[in-house]
């Protein structure tokens, strides 16, 4: 497959990694001792605040549901647009940007990304980010945010529903974060976080279809609001669950990430996650480029349009040799 990715790329060095970067170019870590052993973990402390808050907007979402039929088209187009729109915050505004550096963007795009992020809803940009580095330092261990050796539903939302293990944020505290509080946007959206999030994520979505074609408030909120978010997280939370337990390894047969083609498609590319978590700094997060893609589309557009630079990429010879090392035989890709 012929990337369309632009050409003044970073290249990545097939450099050995180093046991003290947060974001090495090749990872080569594998689960260490990390990992307590079931029976000596502490007891979980749920969170009941999160555990109702979570019920609540899953059982909204249902009802959404009902209110399709009765809803304009055109709420429905719009649903699904700011759910690309909230998406793209996420993966290639938190995930790609801001946790992995994987690119450089012009204060305007990370303006709109900041924005997009706050649509998601998925706490702000340095949060997700710091818990996103303790997650690709520390996989599959009592450190990881999501570890999903603790299974499927601790991977997906269980992790958000319990108090973090300390582990988490004892580990945590040796990553440097110095790059996210140094970027004026980061922290300018930290500081209005509560406000920014309720107006993208719940009064723009409502507003628009109300406004514009005359959508109830009802209806719009439902639908482009909470089964728009609530559809979001779920695919969010499936990179951390599915694409770390189910799908194949050609990079790296001893790590739990996989390619997961649904995930993929959910999360807007984001689920080529062996790909991911060997070469975490690939702005693409896969050797396709931008097939089956969004993010990595949009982010070439943004390059294109001047607000995007800097992409690092692997080279096909080092994913090559990589695959050869460390990967399990198989070939991914649906032609
Ligand atoms: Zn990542
Ligand atoms: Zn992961």
């Amino acid at each position: 497959m012929v990337s369309m990715a632009p050409r003044n790329v970073i290249m990545q060095t097939d450099k050995e990694p180093s046991a003290t970067d947060g974001m090495v170019v090749e990872s080569d870590s594998l689960p260490s001792a990390e990992v307590a052993e079931p029976s000596k973990r502490r007891p979980v402390q749920i969170v009941w605040r999160n555990v109702i808050v979570m019920t609540l907007l899953h059982l909204g979402a249902v009802y959404a549901l009902i209110l399709v039929p009765q809803s304009h088209p055109l709420t429905w187009l719009w649903t699904f647009l700011y759910y690309l729109f909230a998406a793209l915050g996420i993966t290639a505004g938190t995930h790609r940007l801001w946790a992995h550096k994987s690119y450089k963007a012009r204060a305007p795009l990370r303006a709109l990304l900041a924005l997009m992020n706050a649509a998601a809803c998925q706490n702000d940009i340095l949060d997700w980010s710091r818990d996103h580095r303790v997650h690709h330092k520390y996989s599959e261990t009592d450190a990881d945010p999501h570890n999903a050796k603790r299974g499927f539903f601790f991977a997906h939302v269980g992790w958000l529903l319990v108090r973090k293990h300390p582990d988490v944020m004892e580990k945590g505290k040796g990553l440097d974060f110095s790059d996210l509080y140094a970027d004026q946007i980061v922290m300018f959206q930290r500081r209005f976080y509560f406000p920014l999030m309720c107006l993208m994520c719940f009064v723009v979505p409502t507003v628009i279809p109300w406004y514009f074609w005359g959508e109830s408030l009802w209806n719009a909120y439902f639908l482009a609001a909470i089964l728009r978010y609530c559809v979001g997280l779920n695919a969010t939370w499936s990179v951390n669950s599915f694409a770390h337990l189910w799908g194949t390894r050609p990079y790296d047969k001893r790590i739990n990430p996989a390619e997961n083609l649904s995930v993929a498609l959910s999360a807007v590319g984001e689920g080529f996650h062996n790909y991911h978590h060997t070469f975490p700094s690939d702005y693409a997060t896969s050797e396709y480029g931008w097939y089956l893609n969004i993010t990595t589309v949009f982010i070439n557009c943004m390059y294109y349009l001047g607000q995007a630079y800097d992409m690092k990429t692997t080279p096909a010879r080092v994913v090559d040799m990589r695959k050869q090392r460390t990967g399990d035989g198989s070939t991914w890709k649906v032609q």
